[in-house]
C-alpha cells in the first residue's frame, strides 16, 4: 500500500515536470516566434523594400573639396541610413557598400561614366523597390554661399514628388536643429537627369549639401550630423509610408 501511494505520487510528480516542461518549451517557441513576427508587422517600414544608391565611389570622387570627396560622404551617410532604415523593419539594398564604381557591371555603352549610371538603373529596374534614393552631395564653386539640401524627382512621378517634399523638408530641418539655417527650397521636378528618366520604381535624387559651402561641408564631414541627417532621411520615408 506505501508502495503503491508512493509510487502514485512519484508518477504525478513526473507528469506534473513534464507538462510544466512542454507548457514552458511551447510558451518559448511559440512565444518568441510570435513575439517576433508581431514585432516585425508592427515595424514602421516591414515589408518595404528601399534602394539607397550612394552616388559615384572608385575612380568617380564626384564633387570635390581639397582632399574631401562627395562620394565617401555619400556612403558614409547611406551606410548609416541602411542600418537605421533596417531597425525600422525595411528590406534595403545598396548599389554599393564600399568604395567601388560600377561600370564593370554592364557593357551598354562605351562610356565609363555613363556605363556606371547604367548599372544603378538597372539595379533598381530589376528589384522594383517600393522607392528609391541616390545619394549625393553638390558643388556649386562659382558661389560658396550657396548651401542646403536640395532633392531632385521625375516630373511626372507623383508619388516621386510626394517623397521628395518630405525630404526636403526634414533635411532643412535637420540643417536648422544644428543652427545652420538653409534657404528654403521646393523639390525639383526634372525630366532629364538619367537616373530619373530610366527608372520605372518612384525615387529621388537627393544633394545632401554643398561640399563648396565651408559650414555644410564641415557638417557633412562629421559623424554627428551625418547620423543626424540619416536620420531626417528615415523620418521623411516613414511619412511618405505612413
Ligand atoms: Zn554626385
Amino acid at each position: 500500500m506505501q508502495n503503491t501511494k508512493w509510487k502514485v505520487r512519484y508518477s504525478n510528480t513526473i507528469i506534473s515536470l513534464a507538462l510544466l516542461i512542454s507548457v514552458i518549451a511551447i510558451h518559448y517557441l511559440y512565444g518568441h516566434n510570435f513575439a517576433v513576427s508581431v514585432l516585425s508587422t508592427w515595424l514602421p517600414l516591414s515589408g518595404k523594400v528601399i534602394i539607397i544608391d550612394p552616388g559615384h565611389g572608385g575612380i568617380d570622387g564626384g564633387a570635390t573639396y581639397n582632399r574631401i570627396l562627395e562620394k565617401d560622404i555619400n556612403l558614409d551617410v547611406s551606410l548609416k541610413l541602411k542600418k537605421m532604415l533596417e531597425k525600422e523593419g525595411a528590406n534595403v539594398i545598396l548599389t554599393r557598400s564600399k568604395d567601388i564604381s560600377l561600370d564593370h557591371l554592364n557593357k551598354k555603352s562605351e562610356y565609363r561614366h555613363k556605363r556606371d549610371l547604367i548599372s544603378r538603373v538597372d539595379i533598381i529596374n530589376n528589384t522594383m523597390p517600393d522607392i528609391f534614393l541616390s545619394i549625393h552631395v553638390n558643388a556649386e564653386k562659382s558661389s560658396p554661399k550657396t548651401a542646403g539640401p536640395m532633392v531632385f524627382y521625375h516630373f511626372d512621378s507623383v508619388n516621386s514628388r510626394r517623397l521628395a517634399q518630405y525630404l526636403q523638408k526634414k533635411l532643412e530641418e535637420a540643417y536648422a536643429e544644428v543652427g545652420h539655417t538653409t534657404p528654403k527650397r521646393k523639390p525639383y521636378g526634372n525630366t532629364s537627369l538619367f537616373i530619373l528618366k530610366n527608372t520605372k520604381p518612384p525615387g529621388v535624387i537627393v544633394e545632401l549639401g554643398f561640399i563648396t559651402n565651408s559650414r555644410d561641408r564641415q557638417l557633412l564631414t562629421t559623424q554627428n550630423f551625418q547620423t543626424r541627417i540619416a536620420k531626417a532621411i528615415v523620418l521623411a520615408i516613414r511619412e511618405y509610408f505612413g
